[in-house]
């Protein structure tokens, strides 16, 4: 079912940028709803580096990535943006004029949205699974095997195969046993790239008797595709054994890749868009691009860069919100009518 959303601006990627762009909208009260594939917020900051600290974000000598991240939040948190999280954005059509913009957008989990500006803060491109090389994977993909948990409840009652030895194969392993008939889970090693807890919880549950756990690696799907029956797995000495399951979980990590905002009809430079630096937009007017994702001469890949570029794009944006309103400039130390909206007057 297609949920169908009327906002003015709709932001493309929840990283540190896209989430600052939220602020400096806000306070020319424009609406910002945010799409990310990831499950939470923070992009590479929250997935890449959270306990690495930062030195180079003006006025903090040192914050982490998730520091920054939470801060973030909390600076957004007056202007109640609607964040569409384990949701990429597929499509974007544009339904107005240069004049007066209007796009819609899709995402693959049906949400539609009409909005008068988008802002594409997409960073890398969007975080997508490794796939492990098993031939014919692709068959049985969004029936037999996932790569992400969106609920758990579909998965009551199977025999749920687990594949990988990092966080997100730990913490589904132990969440999703209890409702399993059976859960495996395989790695190649046995050792863990997992915080140690969760580790120590799944070896309880297998020295219980309540899941089972074996090394080696998935050659091979049996079953007549989308239905698995079983995986094929070689062990280190070449030796092979099948392991009977009705899904199969591959946790291999993420890569990022440029994704669907190659179709989407901007002129692209070497997978980045380029864009003005008065206004940050793209070759289409009413799109933007900021952070990561954009190229101009000199562009530095900063977050600091990124936060600047929202906040120009975002003086822009209001003139396509509020066709007929004149923006003034305003210093939040000073003005009450900012302090207002950020709840602090
Ligand atoms: P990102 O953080 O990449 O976020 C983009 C988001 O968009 C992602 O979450 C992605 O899933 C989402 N997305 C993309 N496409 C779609 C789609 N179609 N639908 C839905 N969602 C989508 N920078 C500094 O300034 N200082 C540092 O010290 C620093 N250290 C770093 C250390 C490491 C290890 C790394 C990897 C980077 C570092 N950086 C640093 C770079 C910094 O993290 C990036 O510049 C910053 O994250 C860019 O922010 P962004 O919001 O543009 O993009």
């Amino acid at each position: 079912m297609s949920d169908r959303i009327e906002t003015d601006v709709v932001i493309v990627g929840a990283g540190p940028v896209g989430l600052f762009a939220v602020f400096e909208l806000g306070l020319l009260d424009i609406r910002a709803h945010l799409v990310d594939i990831l499950p939470k917020v923070g992009g590479q900051c929250a997935e890449l580096y959270p306990e690495k600290p930062i030195y180079d974000i003006p006025g903090f000598p040192m914050v982490t990535g998730q520091g920054l991240i939470d801060n973030l939040m909390a600076q957004i948190e007056p202007f109640h943006p609607t964040f569409h999280l384990s949701e990429m954005v597929e499509s974007l059509e544009c339904l107005g004029t240069a004049e007066a913009p209007l796009f819609r957008l899709r995402t693959d989990a049906g949400t539609e949205f009409i909005t008068k500006a988008v802002i594409i803060a997409a960073g890398g491109g969007s975080f997508q699974p490794k796939k492990p090389p098993i031939p014919g994977i692709e068959g049985f993909e969004g029936t037999s095997v996932f790569y992400a948990v969106r609920q758990m409840e579909p998965f009551r009652n199977k025999r749920i195969l687990i594949v990988g030895g990092g966080d997100s194969a730990l913490d589904w392993t132990v969440n999703l046993a209890p409702l399993a008939k059976r859960l495996t889970l395989l790695h190649r090693r046995d050792a863990f790239r997992a915080a140690p807890d969760t580790v120590n919880k799944m070896r309880a549950l297998v020295a219980e008797g309540a899941m089972d756990f074996h090394l080696g690696q998935v050659v091979a799907l049996e079953g007549t595709a989308p239905v698995l029956e079983a995986a094929v797995v070689r062990r280190d000495d070449g030796s092979t054994f099948t392991i009977p399951c009705d899904v199969m979980l591959p946790f291999f990590g993420l890569t990022m890749k440029l994704g669907p905002i190659a179709q989407w009809g901007l002129n692209l430079h070497e997978n980045l868009i380029p864009v003005d630096t008065e206004k940050f937009e793209t070759s289409v007017p009413g799109i933007f691009a900021i952070g990561d994702i954009n190229t101009y001469p000199g562009k530095l890949k900063l977050i600091l860069s990124g936060f600047h570029e929202g906040a120009l794009a975002a003086q822009r944006v209001f003139h396509y919100v509020y066709p007929d309103k004149r923006l003034v400039f305003q210093y939040t130390t000073s003005s009450t009518s900012l302090q207002k909206k950020l709840g602090v007057h």
